[in-house]
């Protein structure tokens, strides 16, 4: 069952029945139709299209985050604020495009070759809440470009995002074989991913479900690209301005309500700097992030998506507690809707389950390294591998240590963000393949040799 429900008060909005198998069927059936036309349009069609799209985004930026703030309790501000990043990346593909799907000339031993850039085929999309928008442009604006077609299994919170995205793209003058929503069960995704007419899938979600939706590629020798979770170190070497480090790290910790892949999860502090740091990072948490309807503009602390992800991540935080973890503030549920007080916890240890697992909500750990590379075993001493951060005065050292962390993504003196241009992907269990940029055209892509 697809359901909308408020969670800033729990109260159920809209329930909408899964599709039927033979629904499901039709929706493969009509992407796989698709593939045959939308292929041979040229490039400049496709990228007229995706262009256009990029303004439908945009002009429809206030209904968008609206939605998101009733589904999935995202603030209003932020919404718009992912509907920015969301036109950024349709822009992208769009300008980018024939320069990304150019032919590329090869002198090879004995003569000449070419590689030619195509499309594979029909493709499954199944996507998560935390950034409706987002994550399904990620996928969409350059697959579109390149020439495949979609099938889009949203989250089963979140189908009005779906249905909204749907419309945009339909009115940008995407055909309705060449992207599909269908409402999908996760029970369904197995099928569907051995049915000859899908040649690939791209996951963003859990680690359990990446490694479900990856099994059943792989047993079909389908191409996945796995988006997963994450556990994001942020080293802080120094800092010239404490106050401003502070409220950075906050800042990206807190966005989306903690709910962010790459945000920032484990604080790492060096020795010397570390008492005054989680001092004033637990005023600021303590006094800045109060709960509120995520409506209101003014709001700093919106609700989790739902009151299951927010009695989870409660649980996660008391059984840190329960384990001898340090509670510096927060750590209780606030009702009636999906509300968490922000939360600061120290001296988590390798014996307890929060060292290790992602939590996915707004809570900060702290970690105390004796020295630069005590810091960097502690950023490495993860099964996640997304995304990291240096902070520090130096450019230097912190590139030697960017260059010694194990993550797909280190960010210099920021944190959390995303970009249209950069790649964006994990290692270890965060993942497999990138998104944005130019690596994210080249995923579901043929290179196809051709010796001449
Ligand atoms: P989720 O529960 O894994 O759901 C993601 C999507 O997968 C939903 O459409 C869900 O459908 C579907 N799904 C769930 N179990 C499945 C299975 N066994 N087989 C096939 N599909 C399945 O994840 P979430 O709670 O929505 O999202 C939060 C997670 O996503 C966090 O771990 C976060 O770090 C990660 N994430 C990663 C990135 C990245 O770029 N690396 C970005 C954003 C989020 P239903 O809704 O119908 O269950």
């Amino acid at each position: 069952m697809y359901a909308v429900t408020d969670p800033a008060t729990g109260e159920l909005i809209e329930e909408i029945e899964n599709a039927t198998d033979d629904q499901v069927r039709a929706a493969i059936e009509r992407v796989h139709r698709g593939y045959a036309g939308w292929r041979r349009r040229t490039v400049e069609e496709r990228t007229a299209i995706v262009a256009r799209a990029a303004e439908l985004f945009a002009e429809r930026t206030d209904e968008l985050a609206a939605i998101m703030t009733q589904e999935m309790g995202k603030r209003i501000n932020e919404g718009r604020g992912e509907i920015g990043v969301v036109v950024d990346i349709f822009r992208y593909y769009a300008e980018h495009g024939p320069a990304l799907l150019a032919d590329e000339p090869l002198t090879i031993k004995g003569g000449r070759a070419v590689i030619t850039k195509e499309p594979i085929g029909a493709l499954l999309g199944v996507m998560p809440w935390n950034f409706p928008c987002y994550q399904v442009a990620r996928f969409v604006a350059p697959n579109l470009v390149l020439g495949n077609t979609i099938l889009l299994k949203h989250a089963s919170i979140c189908p009005r995002s779906a249905v909204a995205i749907e419309a945009v793209l339909r009115d940008a003058g995407v055909p309705d074989n060449a992207y599909v929503n269908v409402f999908a069960s996760s029970r369904q995704i197995p099928w569907m991913l051995a049915d000859p007419r899908i040649a690939g899938v791209s996951l963003t979600g859990s680690e359990q479900a990446g490694i479900s939706v990856a099994a059943e590629a792989g047993k079909n020798l389908k191409k996945s690209v796995l988006e997963l979770g994450g556990s994001d170190p942020l080293i802080v070497l120094d800092t010239a301005d404490m106050n401003e480090t502070v409220k950075a790290t906050a800042t990206a910790r807190m966005r989306n309500c903690g709910q962010s892949c790459n945000a920032p999860k484990r604080m790492i502090v060096l020795a010397d700097i570390y008492d005054e740091f989680v001092d004033r990072l637990t005023k600021r948490v303590a006094s800045y992030y109060i709960a509120g309807n995520p409506s209101d503009p003014k709001t700093t602390l919106p609700p989790l998506a739902s009151i299951a992800a927010a009695d989870e991540v409660a649980g996660q935080v008391a059984k840190a507690v329960s384990q001898g973890a340090t509670l510096r503030t927060g750590g209780r549920r606030i009702g009636p809707g999906a509300y968490l007080e922000a939360t600061v916890l120290t001296d988590v240890t390798p014996e307890m389950d929060a060292y290790a697992e992602e939590i996915f909500g707004p809570v900060v750990l702290v970690f105390r390294a004796e020295t630069e590379e005590d810091a960097i075993r502690i950023a490495n001493d993860s099964p996640f591998g997304l995304g990291a951060s240096v902070f520090g005065t130096d450019p230097a050292r912190n590139t030697r240590v960017a260059r010694q962390i194990e993550a797909g993504m280190v960010y210099l003196n920021t944190a959390g963000g995303s970009q249209a241009d950069l790649p964006f992907g994990g290692i270890k269990r965060s993942g497999l393949g990138r998104e944005l940029g130019p690596a994210g055209i080249e995923e579901f892509m043929n290179k196809k040799s051709i010796r001449l």
